[in-house]
């Protein structure tokens, strides 16, 4: 089942991710895929404030990991300089951990990915508006889609 949401504002999509950061336990594992300028960095502010982070967050383009700290850690990964030729940096350490993982470019990765996660993709439709598909894989981010989305 994938779930659609469409935003129509940046505060929408940040609010939303709010949303979400405040259901999130340990272990928890987002994918966030979606162009330049398609709102990945303004749904995971929205994340991290949800988690309780007071630091700012960016994009951590130039690192491939960022953490954190809030009611537990946010692990902020683009591994998009990590490219095709990925080798396993011990992601599952994050994965497994006591945070929340969230990786742009996740599809880089994919067979590091754990099999229950959530994936969110982010289409640009026009100047204020995001079309956002929620796929959840697994029990547990089936029920945190029904509970943002219904
Ligand atoms: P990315 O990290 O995917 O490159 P950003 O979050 O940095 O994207 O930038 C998204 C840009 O689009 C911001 O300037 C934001 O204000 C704008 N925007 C306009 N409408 C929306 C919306 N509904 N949701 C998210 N961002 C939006
Ligand atoms: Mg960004």
């Amino acid at each position: 089942m994938v779930y659609e949401w469409i935003s129509h504002h940046p505060d929408e999509t940040a609010a939303k991710a709010e949303q979400l950061g405040e259901l999130l336990g340990s272990g928890d594992v987002l994918t966030l895929e979606g162009d330049l300028g398609a709102g990945k960095t303004t749904f995971t502010k929205g994340l991290a404030k949800g988690l309780g982070v007071k630091r700012v967050v960016n994009s951590p383009t130039f690192t491939i990991m960022k953490e954190y700290m809030g009611r537990i850690p946010l692990y902020h990964m683009d591994v998009y300089r990590l490219g095709e030729e990925w080798e396993d940096l011990g992601f599952d350490e994050y994965f497994e951990g006591e945070g929340v993982t969230i990786v742009e470019w996740a599809h880089l990765i994919q067979e590091q990915l754990p099999e229950e996660r959530l994936e969110i993709s982010i289409y640009h439709l026009n100047e204020w508006e995001r079309k956002i598909f929620f796929t959840p894989y697994g029990h547990k981010y089936e029920q945190l889609c029904k509970e943002i989305l219904a």
